[in-house]
């Protein structure tokens, strides 16, 4: 039994291929019995039921001579052998039987020797025929046992024995090992804080996160951070991807789930890392998976269950990872479940510096090598392909059988990986650069010099590969459920910003304000179809949304006559020209606020909410301006800058693509 779960455990060619192993198996079985039982050639004293006297093989001839010569005293004669004892007692003579022979029974006749018939088969064959098909049984069960204990965790086979079906790691990874995603370690700083010292906390009647959600793309880090979170906790680290539950026969992944929280509680403080979990926790309500996959549904109900099913004073910390959180069920992200999400950003100038470096410090470098052009020329790649970089450096160097690996060398290696990744992931050009910087500046100007606008949190030239329809970072919690007039104007006159630089900065105009218009059109649009904030409709509700049938999706109906809709058509375009123009003329009259903006981001790639002010209020004193900056300020309570911050950088996000 130990023999079968080892070879569960390996996962080794004999499960792969349970055919084979079955053949082999049943080959081993038979010849096992055949050796035992023997044939009639190879009798011995045991088949012979008797060990004190000396066995002698004859040949048939020679055994009719030992009869006819009286030699023999008796005879007996099985289905396939004779034996024949000697006249003295002390020697069996055994011979194959000569078959249609039937002199030997005339001459045994003749010489008056006692003979009779027996049966060839002993307790020993007798027991082992009726074994064998028990054996076969058996094996086959424990086969199949074994495979099914293997994906299960425990089970059938399991009881009594130690369950490791999820093994845990105590990482030595620390937080100096990941670099440049500053703001997500100082988010996580407090899980690491919970799980060393858990009582203080759940004396005061804290209440942790359960579940944290990293955000970002692939190769950002989000496993790195997991796991460097145990390391600086110090506490076993419990890994599984998303998809491993799905792969198995259904309901074999809800256990699995059942059996690693089991084991994360037993190990508490503990953390449990789910990596994709986009894999189980796909939105239920996208009519795609309708009535389809029921494993998935189960693991994540499941899944759902277990995180409900402690209190926050157990401290078990989930990390999941995901690079498409708008794919997400809701139910996974309901307070007490993955209610924190923390951004793993792909790296800035900076990060992308303290990355090399991190990755520079086992491998021997040469005095040349400059680390912060490598981190030039690499805008746009995430940690894992900058970790790449630095190993296929050292792989080159190794071949020219250098002793350190020079700038050459990286210089190489950098073409290779951008070379790679031309064709998987959209890697921003220059021209490019130059549009996205006019642009998300001309955004940043309008947020902080409009009344009633959100605040600038980050501005960001970074390109992020997310998917295309970006993402909120906001706390269910920290939703807006309500916005005043004056609010949505400002929203609209801050989209518009964005292209409106374009246009004054660049004389042309891009795709990549598509999205702007979109959300601007829909917000005036909803202004006098929903919400009754113009003269056209007055206060009368155009369009009422009602929730479609399968949930998830809106439909509306239209109620209004053909007259309104033209009507509503023109205020819609006008006002955009309006504002337009409005918004066209500030960009004009901060012409070199935004000129030094995009410098700034040139440099830095990501600037912050404060680096934007402190060049709009040093541009506005230069010029003694009354401040708009300011103004804007002072109509904006904190509450509401954490608020706007984090939908900000949704909006940066969706400009990027
Ligand atoms: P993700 O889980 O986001 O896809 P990983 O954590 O698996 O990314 O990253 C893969 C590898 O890339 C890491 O093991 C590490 O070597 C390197 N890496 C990625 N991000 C960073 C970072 N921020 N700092 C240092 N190394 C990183
Ligand atoms: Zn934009």
């Amino acid at each position: 039994m130990a023999d079968n779960e080892n070879k569960n455990d390996n996962n080794n060619f004999f499960n792969k291929n349970p055919l084979v192993t079955f053949a082999i198996f049943s080959v081993v079985i038979i010849g096992v019995f055949k050796m035992l039982v023997g044939d009639g050639a190879s009798v011995n004293g045991a088949a012979l039921g008797n060990t004190s006297k000396r066995v002698q093989q004859v040949s048939y001839s020679e055994l009719k001579s030992l009869v006819d010569s009286k030699s023999v005293s008796k005879v007996e004669i099985g289905q396939s052998y004779i034996k024949a004892t000697a006249s003295d007692g002390a020697t069996v003579y055994t011979t194959r039987i000569v078959k249609g022979d039937t002199k030997l029974v005339e001459a045994l006749d003749a010489k008056g020797i006692e003979y009779q018939g027996f049966s060839e088969t002993n307790w020993f064959t007798e027991m082992f025929g009726w074994l064998f098909p028990f054996l076969l049984i058996i094996g086959i069960w424990m086969f199949f046992a074994g495979r099914m204990q293997k994906s299960m965790g425990g089970g059938l086979l399991g009881m009594g024995n130690s369950k490791k079906m999820v093994n845990s790691e105590k990482p030595d990874t620390k937080f100096d090992d990941v670099a440049g995603v500053e703001e997500a370690k100082e988010e996580v700083q407090e899980i690491v804080d919970f799980l060393k010292y858990p009582a203080r906390y759940v004396e005061i009647g804290a209440k942790i996160p359960k579940g944290v959600l990293l955000v970002g793309s692939p190769g950002t880090g989000k496993t790195l951070l997991a796991k460097a979170v145990a390391g600086e906790a110090e506490v076993p680290f419990f890994s599984v991807t998303g998809s491993s539950f799905i792969e198995m026969f259904v309901g074999v992944g809800a256990a699995r789930v059942r059996d690693l929280f089991e084991q994360a509680k037993k190990d508490a403080p503990s953390i449990i890392f789910i990596d994709e979990i986009d894999a189980i926790g796909k939105s239920r309500a996208s009519g795609a998976n309708m009535g389809g996959n029921d494993e998935r549904e189960q693991t994540l109900n499941q899944l759902l269950a277990e995180m409900d099913g402690f209190g926050t004073d157990t401290p078990v910390i989930i990390l999941a990872a995901t690079n498409r959180p708008e794919i997400l069920d809701q139910a996974l992200l309901r307070p007490g479940r993955f209610d924190r999400q923390v951004l793993v950003d792909k790296p800035d100038f900076e990060g992308r510096v303290k990355i090399l470096k991190v990755h520079m410090k086992n491998v021997k470098m040469d005095k040349d090598v400059d680390v912060e052009e490598v981190a030039r020329l690499t805008a746009g790649l995430a940690g894992a392909d900058l970790a790449n970089i630095i190993n296929e450096g050292a792989l080159l160097a190794g071949r020219k059988s250098q002793k350190t690996v020079k700038q050459k060398d990286l210089f190489e290696s950098v073409e290779r990986a951008l070379a790679g990744l031309a064709k998987k992931s959209r890697r921003i050009n220059p021209k490019e650069k130059k549009i996205v910087a006019y642009h998300e500046s001309g955004h940043a100007l309008l947020a902080e010099t409009t009344v009633g606008a959100k605040k600038v949190s980050k501005v960001s030239i970074v390109p992020r590969g997310l998917a295309a329809l970006g993402y909120t970072l906001n706390k269910p919690e920290e939703n807006r459920f309500m916005m005043q007039k004056h609010e949505l104007w400002a929203e609209v006159d801050v989209l518009l910003g964005g292209r409106a630089a374009e246009e004054v900065f660049i004389g042309e105009i891009s795709t990549g304000a598509g999205n702007d218009l979109e959300r601007a059109t829909d917000i005036i649009k909803s202004m006098v179809q929903t919400y009754g904030m113009s003269d056209i409709a007055g206060l009368m509700v155009l369009e009422k949304s009602r929730q479609s049938f399968l949930g998830g999706v809106q439909q509306s109906s239209r109620e209004y006559s053909e007259k309104m809709a033209e009507n509503m058509d023109e205020f819609i375009k006008s006002s955009l020209a309006q504002h337009y123009e409005v918004v066209v003329a500030r960009l004009k009259e901060y012409r070199d606020a935004i000129e030094d903006m995009v410098a700034l981001l040139y440099k830095k790639e990501n600037i912050t909410g404060e680096e934007v002010r402190e060049i709009l209020i040093n541009f506005e004193k230069k010029n003694n301006m009354e401040s708009k900056v300011d103004g804007a300020l002072d109509e904006i309570s904190e509450e509401l800058k954490v608020d706007a911050s984090m939908i900000d950088k949704s909006q940066v996000q969706s400009d990027a693509e």
